[in-house]
Protein backbone atom coordinates (compact mmCIF):
# COMPACT_ATOMS: atom_id res chain seq x y z
CA UNK A 1 0.00 0.00 0.00
CA UNK A 2 1.38 3.65 -1.20
CA UNK A 3 -0.27 6.24 0.68
CA UNK A 4 -0.58 9.51 -0.74
CA UNK A 5 -1.71 12.60 1.12
CA UNK A 6 -3.39 15.62 -0.13
CA UNK A 7 -2.99 19.39 1.52
CA UNK A 8 -3.28 22.86 0.06
CA UNK A 9 0.01 23.29 1.31
CA UNK A 10 2.86 21.05 2.28
CA UNK A 11 5.61 21.70 5.27
CA UNK A 12 9.45 21.65 5.51
CA UNK A 13 11.37 20.00 8.52
CA UNK A 14 13.31 23.22 8.81
CA UNK A 15 13.82 23.08 12.82
CA UNK A 16 13.79 26.83 13.32
CA UNK A 17 11.04 27.98 11.80
CA UNK A 18 7.39 27.81 12.65
CA UNK A 19 4.73 25.52 11.61
CA UNK A 20 1.49 27.28 9.45
CA UNK A 21 -0.93 25.49 11.57
CA UNK A 22 -2.12 22.06 13.31
CA UNK A 23 -2.50 20.31 9.74
CA UNK A 24 1.34 20.98 9.20
CA UNK A 25 2.20 20.30 12.93
CA UNK A 26 0.18 16.84 12.73
CA UNK A 27 1.28 15.63 9.35
CA UNK A 28 5.07 16.61 9.02
CA UNK A 29 6.28 13.78 11.26
CA UNK A 30 3.63 11.27 9.89
CA UNK A 31 4.98 11.63 6.26
CA UNK A 32 8.68 12.09 7.78
CA UNK A 33 7.83 8.32 9.40
CA UNK A 34 5.46 6.68 7.12
CA UNK A 35 7.06 6.60 3.95
CA UNK A 36 3.66 8.40 2.73
CA UNK A 37 4.14 10.80 -0.28
CA UNK A 38 2.63 14.28 0.90
CA UNK A 39 1.31 16.33 -2.05
CA UNK A 40 0.57 20.16 -2.05
CA UNK A 41 1.28 23.88 -3.48
CA UNK A 42 4.27 24.91 -4.29
CA UNK A 43 3.23 28.32 -3.24
CA UNK A 44 3.29 29.12 -6.79
CA UNK A 45 0.92 29.94 -9.30
CA UNK A 46 1.81 28.02 -12.75
CA UNK A 47 1.41 28.93 -16.46
CA UNK A 48 -1.36 27.30 -18.37
CA UNK A 49 0.97 25.07 -20.00
CA UNK A 50 2.24 23.58 -16.68
CA UNK A 51 -1.09 23.18 -15.26
CA UNK A 52 -2.47 21.41 -18.52
CA UNK A 53 0.38 18.64 -17.87
CA UNK A 54 -0.31 19.34 -13.91
CA UNK A 55 3.69 19.00 -14.19
CA UNK A 56 5.14 18.88 -10.37
CA UNK A 57 7.50 21.70 -9.41
CA UNK A 58 9.39 19.77 -6.77
CA UNK A 59 9.67 16.03 -5.53
CA UNK A 60 11.82 15.61 -2.35
CA UNK A 61 12.67 13.86 0.62
CA UNK A 62 11.17 14.16 3.74
CA UNK A 63 12.86 11.19 5.96
CA UNK A 64 11.74 7.94 4.61
CA UNK A 65 8.64 9.61 2.66
CA UNK A 66 8.42 12.59 0.27
CA UNK A 67 7.03 15.97 -0.62
CA UNK A 68 5.56 16.55 -4.16
CA UNK A 69 4.52 20.46 -4.65
CA UNK A 70 2.72 21.45 -7.86
CA UNK A 71 2.25 25.27 -9.47
CA UNK A 72 -1.53 25.79 -8.33
CA UNK A 73 -3.27 27.16 -11.67
CA UNK A 74 -2.42 31.14 -11.64
CA UNK A 75 -5.95 31.93 -12.63
CA UNK A 76 -7.58 30.58 -10.06
CA UNK A 77 -6.35 30.62 -7.34
CA UNK A 78 -6.77 33.33 -5.66
CA UNK A 79 -10.85 32.70 -6.13
CA UNK A 80 -10.24 29.11 -4.52
CA UNK A 81 -7.93 30.13 -1.47
CA UNK A 82 -8.54 33.56 -0.38
CA UNK A 83 -11.85 33.06 -1.90
CA UNK A 84 -14.42 30.34 -1.53
CA UNK A 85 -11.70 27.91 0.61
CA UNK A 86 -11.54 31.52 3.28
CA UNK A 87 -14.10 33.54 3.03
CA UNK A 88 -16.97 30.97 2.62
CA UNK A 89 -15.82 27.18 4.25
CA UNK A 90 -13.66 28.93 6.78
CA UNK A 91 -15.94 31.30 8.62
CA UNK A 92 -19.39 28.71 8.12
CA UNK A 93 -17.46 25.43 9.31
CA UNK A 94 -16.52 28.36 12.59
CA UNK A 95 -19.68 29.21 12.72
CA UNK A 96 -19.59 32.98 11.30
CA UNK A 97 -21.07 32.82 8.39
CA UNK A 98 -22.18 36.44 9.28
CA UNK A 99 -18.37 36.85 7.88
CA UNK A 100 -18.94 34.81 4.24
CA UNK A 101 -17.76 37.07 1.20
CA UNK A 102 -17.70 35.65 -2.05
CA UNK A 103 -18.57 36.30 -5.52
CA UNK A 104 -19.97 33.10 -8.45
CA UNK A 105 -16.75 33.14 -9.33
CA UNK A 106 -15.00 32.09 -6.51
CA UNK A 107 -16.89 28.71 -6.48
CA UNK A 108 -15.75 28.12 -10.43
CA UNK A 109 -12.49 28.84 -8.76
CA UNK A 110 -12.72 26.33 -6.28
CA UNK A 111 -14.33 23.18 -8.54
CA UNK A 112 -11.87 24.36 -10.95
CA UNK A 113 -8.81 23.90 -8.49
CA UNK A 114 -10.11 21.05 -7.06
CA UNK A 115 -10.02 19.70 -10.20
CA UNK A 116 -7.05 20.25 -11.01
CA UNK A 117 -5.70 18.52 -8.41
CA UNK A 118 -7.39 15.30 -9.36
CA UNK A 119 -5.23 15.70 -12.45
CA UNK A 120 -2.33 16.21 -10.87
CA UNK A 121 -2.70 13.48 -8.79
CA UNK A 122 -2.65 10.85 -11.53
CA UNK A 123 0.82 10.72 -11.38
CA UNK A 124 1.12 8.75 -8.15
CA UNK A 125 -1.98 6.85 -9.05
CA UNK A 126 -0.78 2.70 -8.73
CA UNK A 127 -3.11 0.25 -8.01
CA UNK A 128 -2.02 0.06 -4.26
CA UNK A 129 -2.52 3.82 -3.73
CA UNK A 130 -4.61 5.40 -0.97
CA UNK A 131 -5.40 8.38 -1.36
CA UNK A 132 -5.88 10.70 2.08
CA UNK A 133 -7.55 14.13 1.29
CA UNK A 134 -6.89 16.47 3.95
CA UNK A 135 -9.16 19.65 4.75
CA UNK A 136 -12.04 22.20 3.58
CA UNK A 137 -10.15 23.34 0.48
CA UNK A 138 -10.54 19.88 -1.11
CA UNK A 139 -13.81 18.97 -0.14
CA UNK A 140 -14.85 18.00 -3.81
CA UNK A 141 -11.81 16.46 -4.87
CA UNK A 142 -12.67 12.90 -4.06
CA UNK A 143 -15.62 13.54 -6.34
CA UNK A 144 -12.80 14.97 -9.15
CA UNK A 145 -10.70 11.78 -8.70
CA UNK A 146 -13.80 9.25 -9.24
CA UNK A 147 -14.36 11.02 -12.68
CA UNK A 148 -11.16 10.22 -13.32
CA UNK A 149 -11.90 6.41 -13.00
CA UNK A 150 -10.21 5.93 -9.77
CA UNK A 151 -12.19 3.13 -8.00
CA UNK A 152 -9.82 2.06 -4.96
CA UNK A 153 -11.21 3.72 -1.47
CA UNK A 154 -10.58 7.49 -0.95
CA UNK A 155 -10.31 9.01 2.76
CA UNK A 156 -11.20 12.62 3.76
CA UNK A 157 -10.20 14.35 7.02
CA UNK A 158 -11.25 17.44 8.18
CA UNK A 159 -9.43 19.74 10.48
CA UNK A 160 -11.73 22.42 11.11
CA UNK A 161 -15.41 21.88 12.75
CA UNK A 162 -18.31 21.21 11.00
CA UNK A 163 -20.70 23.51 11.80
CA UNK A 164 -24.68 22.89 12.36
CA UNK A 165 -26.97 22.38 9.71
CA UNK A 166 -28.40 26.08 9.70
CA UNK A 167 -25.30 27.70 9.42
CA UNK A 168 -23.75 25.11 6.66
CA UNK A 169 -26.80 26.23 4.49
CA UNK A 170 -25.18 29.51 4.29
CA UNK A 171 -22.60 28.62 2.43
CA UNK A 172 -23.67 28.95 -1.26
CA UNK A 173 -23.92 25.47 -3.60
CA UNK A 174 -23.44 23.86 -0.06
CA UNK A 175 -25.97 20.87 -1.36
CA UNK A 176 -23.58 20.61 -4.45
CA UNK A 177 -20.59 20.12 -2.54
CA UNK A 178 -21.89 17.50 0.13
CA UNK A 179 -23.01 15.44 -2.65
CA UNK A 180 -19.74 15.57 -4.28
CA UNK A 181 -18.27 14.80 -0.93
CA UNK A 182 -19.68 11.48 -0.58
CA UNK A 183 -17.31 10.31 -3.47
CA UNK A 184 -15.18 9.72 -0.37
CA UNK A 185 -15.18 6.54 1.30
CA UNK A 186 -14.03 7.56 4.60
CA UNK A 187 -15.25 10.83 6.15
CA UNK A 188 -13.12 11.35 9.46
CA UNK A 189 -14.01 14.84 11.98
CA UNK A 190 -12.00 15.93 14.80
CA UNK A 191 -15.09 15.14 17.25
CA UNK A 192 -18.07 13.39 17.45
CA UNK A 193 -20.39 16.79 17.80
CA UNK A 194 -19.24 17.47 14.20
CA UNK A 195 -19.53 14.26 12.99
CA UNK A 196 -23.33 14.18 14.30
CA UNK A 197 -23.61 18.06 12.80
CA UNK A 198 -22.83 16.61 9.48
CA UNK A 199 -25.06 13.03 9.53
CA UNK A 200 -28.09 15.78 10.69
CA UNK A 201 -27.14 17.98 7.54
CA UNK A 202 -27.43 14.83 5.41
CA UNK A 203 -30.45 13.50 7.01
CA UNK A 204 -32.32 16.80 7.21
CA UNK A 205 -30.92 18.92 4.57
CA UNK A 206 -30.69 15.98 1.54
CA UNK A 207 -33.35 13.35 2.74
CA UNK A 208 -30.16 10.52 3.21
CA UNK A 209 -30.06 8.09 5.66
CA UNK A 210 -27.60 7.55 8.29
CA UNK A 211 -27.13 4.07 9.72
CA UNK A 212 -24.18 2.88 12.40
CA UNK A 213 -22.37 6.49 10.47
CA UNK A 214 -22.79 4.72 7.09
CA UNK A 215 -24.57 6.66 4.70
CA UNK A 216 -25.57 5.16 1.11
CA UNK A 217 -25.38 7.55 -1.93
CA UNK A 218 -25.13 7.29 -5.85
CA UNK A 219 -21.58 6.83 -5.02
CA UNK A 220 -21.55 3.77 -2.99
CA UNK A 221 -21.34 4.08 0.86
CA UNK A 222 -19.84 6.66 2.98
CA UNK A 223 -18.54 5.56 6.48
CA UNK A 224 -18.62 8.48 8.95
CA UNK A 225 -16.30 8.54 11.83
CA UNK A 226 -14.12 10.49 14.73
CA UNK A 227 -10.62 10.57 14.37
CA UNK A 228 -9.62 13.26 17.49
CA UNK A 229 -6.28 14.66 16.10
CA UNK A 230 -3.13 14.57 18.51
CA UNK A 231 0.11 15.10 19.40
CA UNK A 232 3.84 13.16 20.00
CA UNK A 233 3.28 14.08 23.92
CA UNK A 234 7.05 12.18 25.26
CA UNK A 235 8.40 13.96 21.81
CA UNK A 236 7.00 17.32 22.67
CA UNK A 237 8.14 16.83 26.61
CA UNK A 238 11.76 15.96 25.39
CA UNK A 239 11.79 19.84 23.25
CA UNK A 240 10.43 21.66 26.12
CA UNK A 241 13.45 20.53 28.55
CA UNK A 242 15.74 21.21 25.73
CA UNK A 243 14.55 24.63 24.95
CA UNK A 244 15.31 25.20 28.51
CA UNK A 245 18.76 26.32 26.95
CA UNK A 246 17.51 28.63 24.22
CA UNK A 247 18.34 32.40 24.02
CA UNK A 248 14.91 33.09 23.80
CA UNK A 249 13.94 30.89 26.08
CA UNK A 250 15.81 32.43 28.70
CA UNK A 251 15.53 35.67 27.76
CA UNK A 252 11.65 35.67 27.98
CA UNK A 253 12.57 33.87 31.53
CA UNK A 254 14.83 36.42 33.01
CA UNK A 255 12.43 39.15 31.97
CA UNK A 256 9.72 38.32 33.95
CA UNK A 257 12.09 38.79 37.33
CA UNK A 258 9.66 36.24 39.32
CA UNK A 259 6.49 37.36 38.02
CA UNK A 260 3.70 34.50 36.60
CA UNK A 261 3.33 34.73 32.68
CA UNK A 262 0.48 33.82 31.42
CA UNK A 263 1.25 32.60 27.28
CA UNK A 264 -2.00 32.91 24.12
CA UNK A 265 -0.11 31.09 20.87
CA UNK A 266 -2.56 31.37 17.78
CA UNK A 267 -2.59 32.66 14.46
CA UNK A 268 -4.42 35.74 13.61
CA UNK A 269 -8.05 34.41 13.19
CA UNK A 270 -10.96 35.40 14.05
CA UNK A 271 -12.34 31.78 15.10
CA UNK A 272 -9.47 32.08 18.06
CA UNK A 273 -10.84 34.64 20.83
CA UNK A 274 -8.37 36.92 20.82
CA UNK A 275 -10.22 40.13 21.42
CA UNK A 276 -12.48 38.90 24.07
CA UNK A 277 -8.80 36.95 25.65
CA UNK A 278 -7.01 39.92 25.90
CA UNK A 279 -10.87 42.02 27.92
CA UNK A 280 -10.64 38.94 29.98
CA UNK A 281 -7.15 39.20 31.13
CA UNK A 282 -7.89 43.50 31.72
CA UNK A 283 -11.13 42.74 33.13
CA UNK A 284 -9.00 40.21 35.84
CA UNK A 285 -6.66 43.08 36.26
CA UNK A 286 -9.47 45.38 37.58
CA UNK A 287 -10.56 42.70 39.69
CA UNK A 288 -7.45 41.67 41.30
CA UNK A 289 -5.47 44.65 41.14
CA UNK A 290 -2.42 42.64 43.16
CA UNK A 291 -1.89 40.44 39.83
CA UNK A 292 -0.62 43.91 38.47
CA UNK A 293 3.20 43.54 38.03
CA UNK A 294 3.07 40.34 39.07
CA UNK A 295 1.56 38.85 36.21
CA UNK A 296 2.15 39.32 32.38
CA UNK A 297 0.36 38.06 29.18
CA UNK A 298 2.35 37.12 26.16
CA UNK A 299 0.54 36.84 23.03
CA UNK A 300 1.79 35.31 20.67
CA UNK A 301 -0.51 36.13 17.68
CA UNK A 302 1.03 34.85 13.85
CA UNK A 303 -0.15 36.96 10.97
CA UNK A 304 -2.47 34.95 8.27
CA UNK A 305 -4.61 35.36 5.56
CA UNK A 306 -3.38 39.22 5.18
CA UNK A 307 -4.93 39.58 2.00
CA UNK A 308 -8.26 38.73 3.73
CA UNK A 309 -10.23 42.06 4.68
CA UNK A 310 -11.81 40.13 7.88
CA UNK A 311 -8.10 39.29 9.19
CA UNK A 312 -6.69 42.46 8.33
CA UNK A 313 -9.50 44.30 10.46
CA UNK A 314 -9.10 41.47 13.16
CA UNK A 315 -5.44 42.40 13.27
CA UNK A 316 -6.01 46.85 13.07
CA UNK A 317 -8.61 45.79 16.53
CA UNK A 318 -6.63 43.72 18.40
CA UNK A 319 -3.59 45.79 18.25
CA UNK A 320 -5.55 48.63 19.30
CA UNK A 321 -7.30 46.99 22.09
CA UNK A 322 -3.65 45.68 23.42
CA UNK A 323 -2.77 49.19 22.77
CA UNK A 324 -5.41 50.70 24.92
CA UNK A 325 -5.18 48.26 27.86
CA UNK A 326 -1.47 48.53 27.87
CA UNK A 327 -1.65 52.62 28.08
CA UNK A 328 -4.62 51.94 31.20
CA UNK A 329 -2.62 49.21 33.39
CA UNK A 330 1.40 50.03 32.32
CA UNK A 331 3.84 51.57 34.14
CA UNK A 332 6.96 53.17 33.15
CA UNK A 333 8.83 49.82 34.18
CA UNK A 334 6.31 47.00 33.45
CA UNK A 335 3.44 46.59 30.62
CA UNK A 336 0.60 43.87 31.18
CA UNK A 337 0.53 42.75 27.81
CA UNK A 338 3.63 41.11 25.43
CA UNK A 339 2.01 41.01 22.00
CA UNK A 340 3.90 39.74 19.29
CA UNK A 341 2.94 39.74 15.19
CA UNK A 342 5.36 36.62 14.40
CA UNK A 343 6.10 33.14 15.23
CA UNK A 344 8.04 30.75 16.24
CA UNK A 345 9.48 27.42 15.87
CA UNK A 346 7.63 24.83 17.64
CA UNK A 347 11.35 24.07 19.76
CA UNK A 348 11.15 28.01 20.84
CA UNK A 349 7.49 27.57 21.83
CA UNK A 350 8.06 24.54 23.53
CA UNK A 351 10.26 26.67 25.82
CA UNK A 352 8.10 29.42 26.12
CA UNK A 353 4.72 26.76 27.29
CA UNK A 354 7.13 25.59 29.90
CA UNK A 355 8.01 28.88 31.35
CA UNK A 356 4.18 29.64 31.38
CA UNK A 357 2.72 29.24 34.83
CA UNK A 358 -1.17 29.73 32.19
CA UNK A 359 -1.84 28.42 28.62
CA UNK A 360 -4.94 30.37 27.67
CA UNK A 361 -6.53 29.28 25.12
CA UNK A 362 -10.12 30.57 24.34
CA UNK A 363 -10.67 30.06 20.70
CA UNK A 364 -14.86 30.50 19.92
CA UNK A 365 -14.89 27.59 17.94
CA UNK A 366 -12.06 25.58 16.83
CA UNK A 367 -11.91 21.76 15.35
CA UNK A 368 -9.21 20.54 18.10
CA UNK A 369 -6.66 22.91 18.83
CA UNK A 370 -2.91 21.30 19.11
CA UNK A 371 -1.46 24.70 21.07
CA UNK A 372 -3.53 23.34 23.76
CA UNK A 373 -2.27 19.83 23.57
CA UNK A 374 1.41 20.72 23.58
CA UNK A 375 1.22 23.78 26.12
CA UNK A 376 0.29 20.54 28.14
CA UNK A 377 2.73 17.96 27.19
CA UNK A 378 5.43 21.00 27.72
CA UNK A 379 4.83 21.22 30.85
CA UNK A 380 7.54 19.89 34.25
CA UNK A 381 5.94 17.27 35.83
CA UNK A 382 6.64 18.34 39.29
CA UNK A 383 5.27 21.62 38.91
CA UNK A 384 3.11 21.91 35.95
CA UNK A 385 1.36 24.84 35.02
CA UNK A 386 -2.25 25.37 33.97
CA UNK A 387 -4.16 25.13 31.06
CA UNK A 388 -7.42 27.35 30.71
CA UNK A 389 -9.35 26.02 28.10
CA UNK A 390 -12.59 27.45 25.59
CA UNK A 391 -15.24 24.61 25.84
CA UNK A 392 -15.49 25.42 22.27
CA UNK A 393 -12.44 23.94 21.02
CA UNK A 394 -12.21 20.18 19.77
CA UNK A 395 -9.55 19.46 22.85
CA UNK A 396 -12.15 20.26 25.70
CA UNK A 397 -13.72 16.61 24.69
CA UNK A 398 -10.29 15.13 25.61
CA UNK A 399 -8.99 17.59 27.79
CA UNK A 400 -11.67 18.11 30.40
CA UNK A 401 -9.44 18.51 33.99
CA UNK A 402 -8.43 21.77 32.04
CA UNK A 403 -10.30 25.11 33.66
CA UNK A 404 -12.96 24.96 31.14
CA UNK A 405 -14.16 28.22 30.23
CA UNK A 406 -17.21 30.15 28.07
CA UNK A 407 -15.34 32.65 25.32
CA UNK A 408 -18.21 34.71 25.24
CA UNK A 409 -17.90 35.31 29.02
CA UNK A 410 -15.16 38.11 29.94
CA UNK A 411 -16.43 38.03 33.52
CA UNK A 412 -16.03 34.38 33.95
CA UNK A 413 -12.77 34.43 32.05
CA UNK A 414 -11.71 36.79 34.34
CA UNK A 415 -12.70 34.79 37.29
CA UNK A 416 -11.35 31.86 35.69
CA UNK A 417 -8.00 33.34 35.26
CA UNK A 418 -7.26 34.30 38.44
CA UNK A 419 -8.16 30.86 39.76
CA UNK A 420 -5.65 29.27 37.72
CA UNK A 421 -3.13 31.73 38.83
CA UNK A 422 -3.74 30.87 42.47
CA UNK A 423 -4.05 27.20 42.05
CA UNK A 424 -2.62 24.98 44.18
CA UNK A 425 0.24 22.71 43.46
CA UNK A 426 -1.08 19.44 44.51
CA UNK A 427 -4.39 20.10 41.96
CA UNK A 428 -2.42 21.43 39.47
CA UNK A 429 -0.59 18.21 39.36
CA UNK A 430 -3.59 16.37 39.75
CA UNK A 431 -5.45 17.79 36.55
CA UNK A 432 -1.99 17.57 34.80
CA UNK A 433 -1.42 14.28 34.88
CA UNK A 434 -5.16 13.39 33.63
CA UNK A 435 -4.62 15.28 30.96
CA UNK A 436 -1.34 14.02 30.16
CA UNK A 437 -3.04 9.90 30.11
CA UNK A 438 -5.08 11.22 27.86
CA UNK A 439 -3.07 12.81 25.11
CA UNK A 440 -0.84 9.67 25.47
CA UNK A 441 -3.60 7.39 24.37
CA UNK A 442 -4.74 9.48 21.36
CA UNK A 443 -1.50 10.40 19.85
CA UNK A 444 -0.84 11.72 16.50
CA UNK A 445 0.52 8.52 15.69
CA UNK A 446 -2.97 6.72 16.32
CA UNK A 447 -4.86 9.65 14.86
CA UNK A 448 -2.68 8.47 11.35
CA UNK A 449 -2.73 4.69 11.58
CA UNK A 450 -6.20 4.19 13.01
CA UNK A 451 -7.77 6.63 9.95
CA UNK A 452 -5.21 4.57 7.07
CA UNK A 453 -6.54 1.27 8.76
CA UNK A 454 -10.12 2.18 8.78
CA UNK A 455 -9.82 3.47 4.90
CA UNK A 456 -7.78 0.33 4.07
CA UNK A 457 -10.32 -1.87 5.23
CA UNK A 458 -13.18 -0.21 3.58
CA UNK A 459 -15.19 -1.78 0.57
CA UNK A 460 -16.89 0.70 -2.17
CA UNK A 461 -19.87 -0.47 -2.77
CA UNK A 462 -20.33 -1.15 -6.37
CA UNK A 463 -21.39 2.01 -7.93
CA UNK A 464 -25.39 2.12 -9.22
CA UNK A 465 -26.84 3.26 -11.75
CA UNK A 466 -28.38 5.95 -10.02
CA UNK A 467 -24.62 7.44 -9.94
CA UNK A 468 -25.54 8.76 -13.53
CA UNK A 469 -26.87 11.61 -12.48
CA UNK A 470 -24.19 13.52 -10.31
CA UNK A 471 -21.78 12.38 -12.79
CA UNK A 472 -24.00 14.17 -15.78
CA UNK A 473 -24.11 17.00 -13.23
CA UNK A 474 -20.52 17.48 -12.61
CA UNK A 475 -19.73 16.57 -16.77
CA UNK A 476 -22.37 19.29 -17.34
CA UNK A 477 -20.66 21.77 -15.03
CA UNK A 478 -17.56 21.18 -16.47
CA UNK A 479 -18.99 21.54 -20.11
CA UNK A 480 -20.43 25.21 -18.99
CA UNK A 481 -17.31 25.90 -17.61
CA UNK A 482 -15.23 25.17 -21.14
N1 LIG B 1 2.94 27.05 15.67
C1 LIG B 1 4.28 27.24 15.39
N2 LIG B 1 4.81 28.49 15.61
C2 LIG B 1 4.06 29.55 16.06
C3 LIG B 1 2.69 29.33 16.31
C4 LIG B 1 2.17 28.07 16.11
O1 LIG B 1 5.01 26.32 14.97
O2 LIG B 1 4.61 30.62 16.24
C5 LIG B 1 2.37 25.70 15.52
C6 LIG B 1 1.96 25.15 16.88
O3 LIG B 1 3.04 24.51 17.52
C7 LIG B 1 0.83 24.18 16.51
C8 LIG B 1 0.24 24.80 15.23
O4 LIG B 1 1.19 25.76 14.76
O5 LIG B 1 1.33 22.90 16.23
C9 LIG B 1 -1.11 25.47 15.48
O6 LIG B 1 -2.07 24.48 15.50
P1 LIG B 1 -3.53 24.69 16.14
O7 LIG B 1 -4.26 23.40 15.97
O8 LIG B 1 -3.39 25.15 17.56
O9 LIG B 1 -4.20 25.87 15.33
P2 LIG B 1 -4.43 26.16 13.75
O10 LIG B 1 -3.42 27.21 13.38
O11 LIG B 1 -4.26 24.88 13.00
O12 LIG B 1 -5.83 26.73 13.65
Amino acid sequence: MSVVVVSNRVARAKPDEPLAGGLAAALLPMVRDSGAIWVGSSGQNGSDASQARGSFARIEALGTGALATVDMPAKHYPGYYEGFANSALWPALHSRADLIHVSADDYTSYREVNAFMARALLRFNTPETLFWIQDYHFLTLGAELRQLGIERPLGFFLHTPWADRRTVTAVPHHAEIVQAMLAYDLIGFQTVEDRQNFEDYLQAELGFNVVDGTVASDWGLTQLATFPIGIDVDEFAARATKAMGRLEVTRLRESLRGAKLVLGVDRLDYSKGLANRVRAFDRMLELEPGFKRAVSLLQVAVPSRGNIKAYRELKAELAALVGEVNGRHGEVDWMPIRYLNKGFSQLTLAGFYRVASVGLVTPLHDGMNLVAKEYVAAQNPLDPGVLVLSSFAGAARELDTAVLINPHDIDGMARQLAVALHMSIEERRERWQAMVRKLKASSVQNWFSDFLHTLADVRRAPLQAATRPIVLQLANRKAAAG
